[in-house]
């Protein structure tokens, strides 16, 4: 068999960076890892390759030392000549990016000035896009925004009741986010639920340690749940979503917290952790409900009540829902969770299959539903896959 040219897809954070290989034609993952806890003396690499779970220490490396590191290992692994073109996952496009784009000074620069509206994010993602460029140059290189699926909101979805100044002078309005995951999820459902392209509504439930639900109109995104920031919407793992925004001057003036205060206590300690008071993980926190701790099963119910809330206000922004889609970590896994959020959404005439439920939809094309139920579905994501392909289409299109 021929050895078939491999896709590297960069997801770089601010003290980790993650990386896959991606065979984009079958789709499958050749070697994936992650360096984390970069510039500290915990510094380390992991990947699993065939099976295996590997591990390499870096103690204080930064960045370009983890880049130095997986380009070691793919030489190692004789992987490193078959890599044609290289992916990177971008968080924050702004109103400048509706798709993915070949990686050129100009790209970088509008990367750059989208910094304000993702500073913890863009950033990074820049920091990832030269140390590819340090260590494989040459080679083709893509970037793909998690907000870019999102462009296709019309005013009234994305904007703000605020003054309209704010959006003119400052681009203050919804942009969502993981919209890398949606566009591919629509596209499998649309084709695994035998949907008509030009003819369909889904509303799309991607619950991850971040999550965020979109409804999807022909295969475009028509409105999200998260804004801004990755802050709005859904309860999730360590953010609250939604919140009173009297809160904030709550917070501030009555309590006197600082805005870095609000800052960590909205991001890092709400949502399931803040509720438990155990642990941001769902698997941690119905394995402690069904011990019998009340505390973790009062979360997951905030949880599945704000969701079920929030899916069928996104029902209202497609003509028809033909289909409700879970995915992610927790909407591909939790039986819980999609249980409990159908129970809210009964009155809309969806019911679920409990049985089918049970296999996480593999009995049946992914489908959960009852007979008498528009489709509900549990479709895998791959965000991975995804940029993959998005590469491949670039690239291809270079070569023309
Ligand atoms: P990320 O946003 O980091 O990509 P994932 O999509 O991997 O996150 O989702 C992680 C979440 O999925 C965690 O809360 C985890 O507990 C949950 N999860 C994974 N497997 C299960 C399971 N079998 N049952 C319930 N929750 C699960």
């Amino acid at each position: 068999m021929i050895d078939q040219p491999l896709i590297l897809v960069i997801n770089c954070g601010s003290s980790s960076l993650k990386f896959a290989l991606i065979e984009p034609s079958q789709g499958y993952c050749e070697l994936d890892g992650i360096a984390e806890n970069l510039a500290s003396p915990q510094a380390i690499i992991r990947w699993s390759h065939h099976q295996q779970e590997h591990q390499k220490a870096i103690a204080d490396g930064a960045h370009s030392e983890a880049g130095q590191g997986i380009i070691e290992l793919l030489e190692k692994v004789q992987l490193r000549s078959r890599v044609v073109a290289i992916g990177h996952r971008v968080v924050h496009g702004g109103k400048r990016f509706s798709e993915s784009v070949l990686i050129d000074e100009a790209v970088t620069a509008a990367v750059e000035a989208c910094s304000s509206l993702a500073p913890l994010h863009n950033p990074a993602n820049l920091v990832g896009i030269e140390v590819t460029t340090q260590y494989f140059p040459g080679l083709p290189q893509v970037a793909v925004f998690d907000t870019a699926f999102h462009q296709s909101m019309t005013e009234q979805a994305f904007l703000y009741a605020l003054p309209l100044s704010l959006y003119r002078d400052h681009g203050v309005r919804r942009y969502g986010f993981h919209g890398t995951s949606f566009r591919y999820v629509s596209a499998q459902a649309t084709r695994q639920l035998s949907l008509k392209a030009d003819d369909h509504g889904l509303v799309i439930a991607h619950l991850g340690n971040g999550a965020s639900a979109c409804a999807v109109h022909n295969g475009k995104s028509v409105d999200t749940t998260m804004g801004l920031t990755p802050l709005e919407g859904l309860v999730m793992g360590t953010r609250s979503g939604n919140i009173d925004p009297g809160l904030l001057l709550f917070l501030h003036q009555r309590c006197h917290y600082s805005i870095e205060e609000i800052d960590s206590l909205l991001n890092k300690r709400s949502g399931l952790l803040g509720l438990s008071e155990l642990s941001n993980d769902m698997r941690t926190l119905e394995d402690a409900a069904d011990k019998g701790n009340t505390q973790a099963d009062l979360a997951i119910r905030v949880f599945c009540y704000q969701l079920a809330k929030q899916l069928a206000g996104l029902m209202t922004a497609i003509p028809r829902c033909d289909g409700l889609i879970f995915t992610g970590g927790i909407g591909e896994n939790s039986r819980r969770v999609r249980h409990e959020t159908v129970q809210h959404l009964g009155s809309l005439g969806w019911a679920i299959d409990p049985d089918a439920n049970l296999s996480n939809g593999e009995s049946n094309q992914g489908k959960i539903h009852q007979s008498d139920s528009p489709i509900i579905a549990v479709i895998a994501t791959d965000e991975e896959l995804m940029i993959a392909k998005d590469v491949v289409t670039l690239t291809n299109s270079q070569q023309r």
